[in-house]
């Protein structure tokens, strides 16, 4: 297989590497040439380490002879398959789109990176639409398994099927998802964030704690506060309000002042030295509340609100009970798939956790999804 990738950026560059160690041919284009030469010289270092520690056979010249670093568009003449990762700007894209039409054959398939457009769109700016689809990879895309596999309205079901065959065949996790805001993952995910933020605001619990009582009790790889400032509290924020407002201001997604406060004073995260933490003064930061009754009620608020946002998206068919728990499972290391862990806490016992808050609150955010009172109801378990 011949693989076109356009931007050489943090994805560009990840899925180039995937695909060159999986004996396709890659062409790797950016328009800077600066990027093009950091990408050379950090696959070359990547390479080299992998097969010292074992992961890779042979010398990394075996596996750089797979990819060609380009600056020209022309060179994706022979692709049989593209993946762009450049900018997210629709317009940018939509013009990327149209001249790669006129470059490649009319069989090749052309598929976005994209986090936050919609497929459809992407695919509406083609002559041919139906050759057009969204691979969601995650970052950093060589070491993170899944990816969402996005058919637009218009794409054909033989581009999706020989897509997803692709992806597997690179030992990658695929799981198709409906072309909808945040498609699985940055959907299913907003209340982990949301709902530590709305705790924290009204006092409930400081920053430390709460971030303690997911780890430690829910057993999460990092806390909420903790992998925000590791995202960056931008980028978060940004990935939050554009979910909101593509879901037409749904309470459920609402973003924080919080967050957006911590945004706007630079105070992004690890990389700006300092966030919800100060990384520079790591011990000034307060210690966790170890009180095990609070802990308990932190896990279960935030974790009931990821099982309702899970079981929603299950009931609009965003994608199978089964895709949904891989996907939260192998895109952000969540410790258990949420819909087996509604089963085993109990279906009932979500649903009348989701009644307690919304009899607490009475706030649309806090809306029980259909399909939990269904089960409930039925004494269904979900099918995962
Ligand atoms: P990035 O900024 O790291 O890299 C983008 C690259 O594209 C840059 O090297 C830039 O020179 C190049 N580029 C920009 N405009 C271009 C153009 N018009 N033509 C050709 N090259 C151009 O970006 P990224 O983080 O790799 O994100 C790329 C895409 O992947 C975006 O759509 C983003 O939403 C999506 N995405 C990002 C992540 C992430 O965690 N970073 C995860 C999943 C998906």
């Amino acid at each position: 297989m011949n693989l076109g990738v356009v931007g050489a950026g943090t994805m560009g560059r990840g899925i180039a590497q995937v695909a060159m160690t999986n004996s396709c041919k890659v062409v790797l284009f950016d328009r800077s040439e600066d990027a093009l030469e950091t990408t050379k010289v950090e696959h070359k270092n990547i390479l080299d380490r992998l097969i010292k520690k074992g992961k890779l056979q042979g010398t990394s010249q075996d596996y750089l002879q797979n990819i060609t670093y380009t600056q020209s568009l022309k060179d994706f003449e022979h692709v049989d398959f593209l993946i762009e990762a450049i900018v997210e700007d629709f317009a940018i894209k939509k013009e990327l789109f149209q001249s790669l039409e006129n470059i490649v054959a009319t069989d090749a398939i052309l598929a976005t990176n994209t986090s936050s457009l919609s497929i459809a769109s992407i695919a509406s700016a083609l002559k041919n639409p139906s050759r057009c689809l969204g691979v969601h990879f995650f970052n950093p895309a060589p070491i993170m398994p899944l990816v969402e596999v996005i058919p637009a309205v218009q794409t054909s079901d033989s581009v999706f099927n020989h897509v997803y065959e692709t992806l597997t065949s690179w030992n990658k996790i695929a799981v198709k998802a409906k072309d909808t805001p945040g498609f699985i993952v940055n959907r299913v995910a907003r209340p982990f964030y949301g709902e530590a933020l709305r705790i924290l605001e009204e006092g409930i619990a400081d920053v430390p704690t709460i971030d303690w009582a997911m780890t430690s009790i829910g057993k999460f790889r990092m806390g909420p506060f903790q992998l925000m400032d590791f995202i960056g509290n931008d980028v978060n924020y940004t990935v939050t309000e554009t979910v909101f407002q593509s879901f037409y201001n749904d309470p459920r997604y609402k973003p924080s002042f919080t967050q957006k406060r911590l945004a706007e004073a630079g105070y992004l995260g690890r990389k700006s030295g300092k966030g919800y933490y100060d990384y520079d003064n790591f011990s000034s930061n307060p210690k966790p509340t170890k009180d095990e009754t609070l802990g308990h009620h932190i896990l279960n608020r935030i974790l009931v609100m990821l099982i309702n946002e899970a079981a929603d998206a299950l009931y609009l068919n965003i994608a199978s009970a089964k895709d949904i728990d891989l996907a939260m499972e192998k895109g952000v290391n969540y410790p258990k798939g949420l819909l087996k862990w509604a089963n085993q806490k109990g279906i009932t016992w979500c649903k009348e956790r989701m009644d307690d808050l919304y009899n607490t609150y009475h706030e649309d955010r806090y809306r029980c999804s259909a399909i939990l009172r269904k089960y409930s109801a039925e004494n269904l378990q979900f099918p995962v």
